[in-house]
């Protein structure tokens, strides 16, 4: 019997473009999900996507999208990589960027249209191919629930996963016209919020089943402090909705095969050649203190207030801290100015996967203090490959780390923050017992194995409605 075909729509996947975990989701689920479902995935074809590199060529095939009387040439685009069908959408508006989707503070003014013109290419992609199931992910893909659901004769149902429900795409009423969308579905049950368009809310009110990225991300959204102004709209829809926690690609997270380590390594034995080189690489003497790392976005949700307040006290203890990340522009000043003054600071500025990788090998501590966290991915690579994780209990982290993984603090503060350092110090000087925990995480399971079966649970729900 033929497999169900099921179209995976997301604004990045690893490794074309990335700006965070959703890219990584869009890598390592859809190859989880294969054997079950005939699975392709879309994506636009930004014009910094290496198309030689990836081998992806033109398939020919010019889709329609005319929004408001204009007509948005969109052509289609396509490549194999790791057994599965890659399908990438090329618009030049919607492409020709520097960054996906803006600068950290502010994004492009025309991302309404740039992604009202992709959403619309995928309906286009839809009636093009019968797909049983459209996965759609964040508010980019969101509309698509809602042009399904007015298209009677696609028969296609969606899933629609939240993976920070803090970005929204809430814009300017005036654009709805701008991306075809009828202002009947401009009302509280539909895309308005507070006078605005939110594309977000399409997903949660046309999608027939809408999905967050761990159990307690899925609780924490119905409440104020962590809906960002849907918890109404979600608790309402609440019946569809499911937290379902991330997985990561165990094949591209392999201490044990992993071409960007120095050493690779199975055991946490294995972890000291790889401390070694990183810390040469990074100019700092051979050292048996315990190192710390940060690595992620610099943004408020990452905790860098927090961080930024305790880097000179954690700074002045037995230890040393290599922070990577790019972000908003106050916080490069701030961390610089604290790097300069500290000699036991290493500060990286950008994006760089393979020195992420180095980091995650050569670390003892992963520092993540984040004021909310839908999953987290930092923390589940770190102990994939032997470190022990900090983390402030909320979100996926609650969920994935626990007293055998790591230390977990429950306030967001300094206090806290700071009792949990002392406390990891401690158990670094009780070298028997920090390696039981270390070795122990680099045996969990933090593969896609289970999660990808409750997402084919989901799948297989909603088709049975057809
Ligand atoms: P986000 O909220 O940014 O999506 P996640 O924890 O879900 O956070 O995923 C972050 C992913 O991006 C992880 O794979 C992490 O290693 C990676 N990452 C974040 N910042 C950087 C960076 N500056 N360089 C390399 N990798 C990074």
């Amino acid at each position: 019997m033929s497999k169900a075909t099921l179209l995976f729509v997301a604004s990045e996947v690893f490794p074309f473009a990335k700006s965070g975990g959703l890219a990584d989701v869009a890598h390592s689920l859809p190859r989880a999900l294969s054997g079950e479902y005939e699975v392709n995935v879309v994506m636009p074809l930004y014009s910094f996507v290496d198309r030689e590199k990836y081998n992806i060529t033109t398939m020919d095939v010019a889709l329609n999208v005319s929004l408001d009387g204009v007509n948005y040439k969109i052509e289609l685009y396509g490549c194999e990589s790791g057994g599965l069908d890659y399908l990438f959408i090329y618009n030049s508006l919607l492409c020709d960027r520097e960054f996906l989707y803006g600068l950290p503070e502010r994004g492009y003014n025309d991302n309404a249209l740039r992604f009202g013109i992709f959403n619309h290419a995928v309906r286009e992609l839809l009636t093009y191919k019968k797909y049983e199931i459209v996965h759609l992910n964040d508010w980019q893909s969101a509309l698509v629930s809602l042009l399904i659901k007015e298209d009677k004769t696609i028969q296609t149902k969606s899933l629609f996963t939240i993976h920070n429900l803090a970005y929204q795409g809430v814009f300017d009423k005036e654009v709805l016209e701008s991306i075809g969308i009828s202002k009947e579905y401009f009302n509280v049950n539909g895309l308005e919020f507070y006078g605005k368009v939110n594309f977000m809310k399409a997903g949660i009110a046309y999608a027939d089943i809408v999905t967050t990225v761990s159990q307690t991300y899925a609780k924490e959204i119905l409440t104020p402090e962590f809906g960002c102004g849907l918890e109404g709209f979600l608790s309402y829809h609440s019946n569809k909705l499911n937290g379902i926690v991330n997985g990561i690609d165990s094949k591209h997270f392999s201490p044990s095969d992993d071409k960007a380590l120095v050493k690779p390594y199975d055991s946490v034995r294995g972890k000291k050649l790889n401390k070694k080189a990183y810390l040469k690489e990074i100019g700092f003497k051979e050292s048996k203190k315990p190192l710390f790392i940060f690595i992620g976005r610099f943004t408020w949700q990452k905790g860098l207030d927090l961080l930024i307040e305790s880097l000179p006290e954690i700074a002045s203890l037995q230890c040393n801290i290599a922070i990577l990340g790019e972000g908003e522009a106050r916080y490069h000043h701030t961390l610089k100015e604290i790097a300069d003054v500290h000699n036991n600071i290493h500060l990286d500025f950008g994006y760089d996967e393979s020195k992420s990788h180095r980091m995650y090998a050569a670390s003892d501590f992963l520092l993540m203090p984040s004021v909310y966290e839908p999953c987290g991915l930092n923390q589940l690579i770190a102990m994939r490959y032997g470190s022990v994780p900090i983390v402030h209990g909320v979100g996926g982290l609650k969920d994935t780390v626990d007293k055998k993984r790591g230390i977990v603090f429950l306030h967001q503060s300094k206090s806290s923050f700071k009792k949990a350092i002392v406390q990891a110090l401690k158990l670094y000087e009780n070298s028997s017992r920090y390696k039981k925990i270390a070795q122990h995480n680099m045996r969990c399971d933090f593969s896609w194995d289970k999660s990808a079966k409750k997402y084919v649970k989901l799948y297989n729900k909603i088709r049975e409605k057809i």
